[in-house]
Formats: structure tokens, sequence, C-alpha cells
């Protein structure tokens, strides 16, 4: 049913597009109604407008805390047209019916943004604004209210053609109204748990803005759409795509994991992905340095990969990029020249992201199950205990390789194994039940990586491996002493250490122990 709009109320923060709605609204006639700052817009544009303190008869107060929030408002939105007695009592009282409200609320969320005081951000917490985008979308059978203003077009073109809004468009922005409020809400919150520095909340709440609706999910009978709430941290949620075809569901997730990998690393770096998993990951002097050892890691696997890197994104590189099929390309920046170079391939998707996100930093990591959700910190830990076990002593070469591994094996799927050489993954093992497979597939892969080179030694010889977790039995250890490893690091703390140790010495390997572990399941 369409509803005519004879009188309207405006108070909006944000008055983008405000002009253009009070004047579709004054062509048909409608009385606007507004509050302070926005009725002086509307009047400055040269738009009759009455003040809701003239209105109503009752002044803006308490620093404009108190504005709207009077009966003859919220009376005149939630009164039912319907109603005979709601329509006396409206008389009685000398309430006059809102048909239309829009409404946006003071910033708060921009003012957290901005790191702005505690008193700042306390005032920019909207108390009227909430309470009429409520009233009227509960009485949206009789009410049309505007939150965002994407929605005024939609709505100017229905006044225009049917002189008022349709039940379909205002139960969709009523819907689209409490979630703006519960979002709204759920970002206080979130700064008051802030505040408390409070990570599990009695009540967690979580929020984020739908950025794309999805062809499809993991499989194609699943919908799924990409919702952000964190533009700040630079990554999938802030990436501009310059070329390729839609982003879908799976590289997304895939893209997400790949450049957090290489954002671990401080030289020119290159992670390569696939399945969520990284199958070559290399630190060198330059991008294209890295692409080769990388790529060398597990070339059958790269076909289809996902390419994330910590550097701007260079014509050298590029040009080596295009010779195989990935699916994503990703960087913090893209060289103008290495986009031409990218363009012959056009199906290849590249996103620049304008920054690399810190490792180190503190964020929320849910994960759904049935009946609910778990929420943890991320795994922002490094270790910085290396303790030595074994007699002997690793070498420096030896044990920066370690260090790298280990970063490595903290974005690999559990079990994890990683063999490492020259800062270059060698071998990985990623998301077996079993630990000791994940050492054997991973020297096998490394053996098949190198016949495919042409070399006669698996790459895994004179590398060392790191674990995600301890060794529970020996026979991991074993699998990648055989595998050539001359350096193992993992976190300790089996209750079988000592057989584990024993192994490593009877080998005459060196055994770093890091005291931290990183499951990633
Ligand atoms: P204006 O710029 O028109 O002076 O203020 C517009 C803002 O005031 C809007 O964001 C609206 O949500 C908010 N607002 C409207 N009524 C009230 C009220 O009674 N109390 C508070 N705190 N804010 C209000």
């Amino acid at each position: 049913m369409v509803i005519p709009v004879c009188r309207a109320l405006i108070s909006v923060s944000d008055k983008t597009g405000l002009i253009e709605l009070a004047k579709a609204l004054a062509e048909q006639k409608v009385e606007i109604l507004s509050t302070g700052g926005t009725a002086k817009a509307i009047r400055d544009a040269g738009i009759e407008v009455i003040e809701v303190s003239d209105f109503t008869g009752f002044p803006e107060i308490l620093d404009g805390r108190v504005k709207t929030l009077v009966p003859q408002i919220h009376g005149g939105l939630l009164g039912r047209r319907d109603l005979q007695s709601h329509q006396d009592q409206m008389q009685a009282h000398g309430i006059l019916p809102i048909d239309l409200l829009c409404v946006n609320l003071y910033p708060f969320e921009a003012t957290v943004a901005s790191g702005a005081g505690e008193e700042d951000v306390i005032e920019n917490i909207d108390i009227g604004g909430p309470a009429l985008i409520r009233a009227a979308s509960k009485n949206h059978s009789h009410v049309a209210v505007l939150t965002n203003a994407k929605q005024y077009q939609p709505f100017i073109e229905t006044l225009r053609t049917q002189g008022g809004s349709t039940l379909k468009q205002r139960k969709e922005w009523a819907h689209a109204a409490y979630a703006r409020t519960a979002a709204y809400d759920a970002a206080i919150a979130a700064w008051f748990a802030k505040e408390h520095d409070e990570l599990l909340p009695e009540r967690f709440i979580i929020s984020g803005e739908r950025k794309q609706v999805l062809r499809y999910g993991e499989n194609p009978h699943q919908q799924a759409a990409f919702y952000t709430n964190d533009e700040k941290r630079p990554g999938v949620a802030t990436a501009i795509q310059l070329q390729g075809k839609e982003l879908s569901y799976n590289n997304l997730n895939d893209t997400d994991a790949a450049f957090e990998a290489v954002a671990e690393f401080d030289e020119p770096s290159i992670v390569i992905v696939k399945h969520a998993n990284p199958c070559g990951v290399a630190s060198a002097q330059s991008l294209s340095m890295a692409w080769d050892l990388a790529l060398r890691c597990d070339s059958v696997s790269a076909f289809g990969g996902i390419i994330a890197m910590n550097r701007p994104l260079d014509a050298e590189l590029a040009s080596k990029i295009v010779h195989i099929f990935s699916e994503v390309v990703i960087a913090p920046k893209v060289n103008a020249d290495a986009l031409e170079i990218l363009s012959k391939k056009k199906n290849v998707r590249v996103l620049e992201t304008g920054g690399m996100p810190d490792p180190l930093a503190q964020g929320v990591m849910i994960k759904t199950l049935a009946g609910g959700f778990l929420v943890q910190n991320r795994d922002n830990g490094r270790p910085a205990d290396f303790k030595v076990v074994t007699k002997r002593q690793p070498t420096a070469q030896e044990m920066e390789d370690m260090i790298f591994a280990f970063r490595v094996g903290k974005h690999v799927k559990s079990n994890a194994i990683v063999y490492v050489k020259d800062k270059a993954t060698v071998g990985v093992g990623a998301g077996q039940m079993s630990r000791v497979d994940s050492a054997r597939i991973a020297a096998h892969k490394s053996a098949e990586a190198a016949q495919a080179a042409g070399l006669s030694d698996p790459l895994t010889k004179g590398s060392v491996v790191a674990s995600d977790a301890f060794f529970p039995f020996a026979d991991g250890l074993q699998a990648a002493i055989a595998a050539g490893a001359t350096a193992v690091i993992q976190p300790g703390g089996s209750m079988r250490d000592d057989e584990v140790i024993a192994a490593a010495d009877e080998a005459g390997i060196a055994m770093v122990f890091t005291s931290m572990r990183h499951f990633r399941h």
C-alpha cells in the first residue's frame, strides 16, 4: 500500500544528499520539520523548513542531548493511522502525524576511529536519533524511515511517481534501520569493552557492513557475502581490485591467508597459497628472487594459486607471474608498468591494499560451530625464548632459517611441518592428522620438486625443519632427519621430549625449543 507523505522529519549529521531530498519533498508540498543544524542547511538552500523546537514549542536543550525527545514527535511517528483510538488521542493532545523520517546518527564510529578522547566519544553517542529511528520503524505500516543516503533516490522516485512509499520499501527500510541502530549500539558496546580491555565480554556482539554479495560460498549450492568491520587493517577488506574476474568466497579466504602470512616478513617476500595453505614462501633481496624460490618449492601446487607480496609489485616480477596461471595477486601497491604486463592475463584478479597489516597487532578471530561461536585473539605471538636442547648448537644460518620456518608454520594448517633452506621453504606438509605424515609428505613433495628442477638431491637435504607443535614421538623427527634436515625447531613440551632429544643427538642434528605452539586448525 502506498502511503502519501504530508509531513517529514529530517535530522541528519551527515548531510550528503540532504538538499536533493528536501527539494523533492518541497516539490511535492511536503511539510519539512528539522533539528537545528539540518534546518539551517535546508533553509540556506532556500527551502522552507520548520524547526522542531518551533513545531513542539519546546527548545533544544542540554547541548542538543534533548532535541526531538518529546511526545509531539514520538506520538507523530508512533500513532497508528488505522486505529480510531490512536487518532482520537493524537487529536486530543495536538499531535500531528509524521509520515517520513530521515535520520542518520552522530558519527560515533568515526569519532572513535579518529582517536578522540573519552568526553568527545561520549558526546557522540546519539540518543534521540536511534529513538526516532526505532519509533518510525516500528510503525513502518504507516511511516517510511530513511537512514542511509543510498535510500534517498529510490524514495524520491516513488514519491514522484506514486506520491509516497510502498509497503515493500518501508519494510526494507525498517529492516535496514534496526540493523543500523543495532550496529550503532554494538559499536558503543565494543568501545566500552575496549576501554575496560575486555576481549571476552559476557555478551559478544559482532556487526559488519556487507561489502559484496558473492556468487556462491565455498560450494556453488551455498549462499555467501563478504562483510567488513575493520577497514583500517590493510588486506582483503581495504583492497581495491585493479583488474580480473569477480572475487569468489574461496579467493577471499585464500587471499587473506596469503597476505596475512607475507606480512610476517620484513625482507622482500612472496607467499603462494593454495587452499589457505602456503605452498611456497621465500624472502630474498628482491621480490623477483623471492618469487623464483617460492615457486621452486612446489610449482605443481602453485598452479591456480594466490600470490601475495610485501613490497610494491614491479614489472620484473609481473613478467614472471604471467607465465603461470594464478587466481589472485595481492600487493600493497601495484606499479603501473606491472599492471600493464598483468593485463595480458585479464582474468587474474589483481588487488592493491594500500599497505601492509601489522602482524603483531591485536585482533579477534571468530569461528562458528553448531549453536554458537568461538572467539579468541589473533595468534600474534612470536617466541622470544629459543632454547637449544641438543648437544650440537645450530649455526647462525640454521637459526635464521629455523625462525623463518617457525613463522611460516604459524600460517600452515596443523599438523604443520615446514622445511626451509636459505629463507625459502623447500617442503611444506599441511593439515595431516598425524605429524609424521606431514613430515613425510613435505619431504616427498620436496624430492619431486628437486626432480622437476633436474637436481640430484632433494631440496630438503641440508635444510632446517619447523613443527607447529611438539613431536609426540621420535618418528616425526626421524622422518625429517631422513629427508636431510640438519636442525629442528619445535615448541617442546611432549611427555617424550627426552626420546625426541636423544634421537636428535644420535643423528647429530641441532634442536631448538620455542615454548610456543602455533596450532592452526
Ligand atoms: P542537527 O545537525 O540537525 O543539529 O542534528 C542532527 C543529529 O541530531 C542527527 O544525527 C540526529 O540523530 C540527532 N538527534 C535528533 N534528535 C536528537 C535528540 O533528541 N537527542 C540527541 N542526542 N540527538 C538527536
